[in-house]
């Protein structure tokens, strides 16, 4: 079947059955074959793949992925797409697409269910821009079952994935992620191959998760309140932040001297810190909120 990733045969057949886009889902499509493939290729996905997508919208990305994987699940919030997917997915039977917010999905129950057959699973999306961080997230938590997640996202949202201490781009969102991944931006991607056009400019993000996690917490939900607490006001000490965020300011000595035993300057910024540092913090604080 002919690529439907062209403006010409986007526009289409999406006027074939009165597609109209809607914002709030974060509909923009893909019209471009070349960045389709470059996503696929970087991906590294083969017969040996299995492959979730989310939102395949009408399908551009999903046809390129279900001629290389050995079978691709995609999760699509908006129902009005069922028809044209259909048909441009038709020729394809190792694709099935279930009508549902992602974000309701179980995921791990997904992963178990529909890939027996593959020996790796990876996430593979043009992500709606509204609710990338969220679906992050979700696949954070399944992180045990996947491989990698190849996703485009808004440039802005890909320079905080990627950020390393000290550059004003880092927070939680890049400990969260760099606990457990690689992250590396494989393209800047111009508004001009999606339709409508968005307004700003997206990149592709390669997210390669570690065999194991980067460094070892005992307890990972503090381990991430003394990242959030860290960051809560970037214009503010960790001391501060700490104390604020986290602790009862009558706390400040043990504060101190927590922060004195991992050897971090208590009026350094939390943007400074390294994921070991955070993790040796969270050790050394763990006793005080006992
Ligand atoms: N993959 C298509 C492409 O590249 O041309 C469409 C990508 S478009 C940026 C995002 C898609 O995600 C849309 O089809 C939208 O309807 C769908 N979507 C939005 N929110 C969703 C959600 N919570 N769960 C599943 N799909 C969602």
């Amino acid at each position: 079947m002919e690529s439907i990733s062209t403006p010409k045969n986007t526009r289409e057949i999406l006027n074939k059955y009165g597609f109209q886009f809607k914002k709030s889902l974060g509909q923009n499509f893909l019209i471009d074959d070349n960045i389709l493939k470059k996503i696929v290729a970087e991906a590294g996905i083969d017969e040996r793949t299995g492959v979730i997508e989310v939102g395949p919208g009408a399908g551009a990305l999903t046809q390129y992925l279900a001629q290389k994987a050995k079978n691709v699940v995609a999760f699509e919030i908006d129902r009005r797409l069922e028809p044209v997917l259909n048909e441009t997915l038709k020729p394809y039977h190792n694709v099935e697409v279930i009508f549902q917010d992602v974000m309701e999905a179980d995921i791990q129950t997904v992963i178990q269910t529909h890939f027996k057959a593959a020996e790796r699973v990876m996430v593979v999306a043009n992500l709606p821009y509204y609710v990338t961080t969220p679906i992050l997230f979700k696949f954070l938590e399944a992180a045990p079952l996947l491989e990698a997640m190849v996703v485009m996202v808004q440039k802005e949202v890909a320079e905080r994935l990627e950020a390393k201490p000290g550059n004003k781009n880092y927070g939680s969102l890049s400990v969260a992620i760099q606990y457990q991944a690689d992250v590396d931006i494989l393209t800047v991607v111009p508004q001009s191959v999606f339709i409508p056009r968005p307004n700003v400019d997206s990149c592709v993000v390669k997210i390669q998760f570690l065999k194991e996690k980067r460094v070892h917490v005992d307890n990972e939900a503090f381990f991430f309140k003394v990242v959030r607490a860290a960051f809560a006001q970037r214009r503010k000490t960790l001391l501060n932040n700490l104390l604020h965020n986290l602790f009862d300011r009558s706390l400040k000595d043990e504060v101190l001297s927590a922060l004195a035993e991992t050897g971090i300057d208590p009026g350094r910024r939390g943007e400074t810190l390294t994921i070991e540092e955070f993790a040796a913090l969270s050790k050394a604080l763990l006793k005080l909120s006992q």
